[in-house]
């Protein structure tokens, strides 16, 4: 058993910590640090890595640039590597294919040292001396490595969620939109394909199959317990609010508050993004022009159970809630887009009773998304994690190096990278509104008019 010493060990390489990774490289070797990762290879959302589909954030937002636009590892350095420049230039749209991003991540993962792939984390304990020790078991059979280093980062992501009562059915049949592309050839053998769930994995899901539709000729039903829909909000002044600023604002409010908000907000990240939702409806509006396209689309309704069907299907008990009326529907093949949750890692059980936890599933996390702990000498922080503590966008790939590059400047204890610049048009809180407002000011802070 090999054993190597750290400054800092990232867990799980997703595109979170392979942003930190990067700024880390950038720093001339003031940081020793590894990165581990259970896959044997970086592949970003697999199944989901549809043609002709794309980041919803903008690439501007990459790895470093953010946080640093001179590290090497930048989208454009990828782009002037790849002799892809001008062709960027002119397809003048910063939301790239999603294929081209996994790439732009292999990339940057084959120029650094420190990202090691077929390692899965087992555990993580503390030493008499107050390291921490992880232990890695290789995927490839090459045996267990333990690591010491003095902070972790945490980058293992959230896992895709199927409610209970929809679980327990052959996985070719009834599968989660996480593994589409794995089962799309047994969809296109369908006769009839339900998809649940109306976020942006279930609509390209929805679209990818129209397309398929005309050369196949199955049915497609689409529910969604939402109110409808729903396009994702990504007009500009909205946008203000995936900004280091608002989750700065999002952190300072009190706890009640920013629960409360962070459940009134799915308008800002659940949606489907609204090219995606006019590519939809324009691919209906051109079918219909010969006949009624097949297919079904209910809102306001859940699907509270499977079973067995007739025949090859699956019958899904189904409640509009508005109307309160529940039916029965039928469908040889569903597939849940029914979201991503995040857990906390098995792995962290030996040092679990020095964690300070917010509610299940929940770290309690700091300003500096670093979780809070007790008796450690070490820090734990957690990226893509502190959802009701800094805000919806806490998962915004746009938002990674701003995380990574905070976390770095707390570990070295000073600003080595620029970041949260306060570069919108919009305040956050009065406070900011104040600062920059000649003709407002505190009640306590101005003379009462006398009428
Ligand atoms: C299909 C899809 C498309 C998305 N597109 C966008 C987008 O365009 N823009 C945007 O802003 N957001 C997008 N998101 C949301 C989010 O940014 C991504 O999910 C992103 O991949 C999250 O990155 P991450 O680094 O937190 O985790 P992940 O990418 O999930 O990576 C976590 C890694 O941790 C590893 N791991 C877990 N446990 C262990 C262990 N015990 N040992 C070792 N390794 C472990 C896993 O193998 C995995 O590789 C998208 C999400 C999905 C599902």
């Amino acid at each position: 058993m090999g054993q190597r010493q750290y400054d800092v060990i990232g867990i799980g390489i997703g595109p979170f910590n392979l942003g930190l990774a990067a700024l880390i490289d950038g720093l001339d070797d003031s940081l020793d640090a590894a990165f581990l990762d259970q896959q044997s290879e970086f592949i970003w959302h697999e199944d989901m890595l549809i043609e002709g589909s794309t980041l919803v954030s903008s690439i501007l937002g990459d790895l470093v640039t953010p946080a640093d636009p001179t590290n090497p590892h930048s989208f454009l350095n990828y782009l002037h590597h790849h002799d892809r420049f001008w062709e960027f230039y002119n397809y003048e749209n910063f939301r790239i294919p999603r294929k081209e991003y996994n790439k732009y991540c292999n990339w940057v993962i084959d120029r650094l040292d420190s990202c090691q792939f077929g390692q899965r984390v087992d555990a993580v304990r503390v030493t008499e001396s107050g390291e921490f020790l992880i232990q890695a078991d290789s995927t490839t059979g090459t045996g267990v490595t333990e690591y010491r280093c003095d902070d972790i980062v945490l980058g293992t992501g959230s896992q895709p969620y199927v409610p209970e009562s929809l679980r327990g059915h052959p996985d070719d049949d009834v599968f989660h939109s996480s593994g589409y592309l794995s089962q799309r050839d047994r969809c296109l053998d369908a006769d009839t394909i339900t998809v649940v769930g109306s976020g942006q994995s279930a609509a390209e899901i929805v679209l990818d199959l129209l397309r398929k539709q005309p050369d196949n000729e199955y049915r497609i039903d689409w529910f969604t317990r939402s109110d409808g829909f729903y396009p994702v909000d990504s007009s500009k002044l909205t946008r203000e609010l995936r900004s280091s600023d608002y989750m700065e604002y999002f952190y300072d409010l009190p706890q009640e508050t920013s629960e409360e908000r962070v459940d009134q907000q799915d308008l800002l990240y659940k949606g489907i993004a609204p090219d995606t939702s006019a590519a939809i409806y324009n691919t209906l509006y051109h079918y219909s022009v010969d006949e009624d396209p097949d297919i079904g689309m209910l809102a306001k309704t859940e699907v509270e159970s499977i079973g067995a069907g007739s025949g090859d299907t699956y019958q899904l008990q189904c409640h509009q809630w508005e109307e309160d009326e529940r039916f029965c529907h039928e469908s040889e093949v569903v597939i849940l887009g029914t979201g991503y949750r995040r857990t906390i890692p098995e792995f962290l059980e030996l040092v679990r009773e020095h964690i300070k936890f917010a509610g299940e599933n929940q770290f309690e996390i700091g300003e500096n998304f670093e979780v809070e702990t007790r008796g450690l000498d070490g820090s734990i922080f957690a990226q893509n994690r502190g959802f009701h503590e800094h805000g919806f966008n806490t998962a915004d790939l746009s938002l990674g190096a701003y995380q990574a590059g905070t976390i770095i400047n707390e570990i070295l204890g000073e600003e080595v990278y620029k970041v949260g610049q306060g570069d919108r048009f919009q305040s956050f809180g009065t406070d900011q509104f104040l600062e920059q407002s000649s003709q407002s000011g505190r009640i306590e802070e101005i003379p009462l008019s006398s009428d």
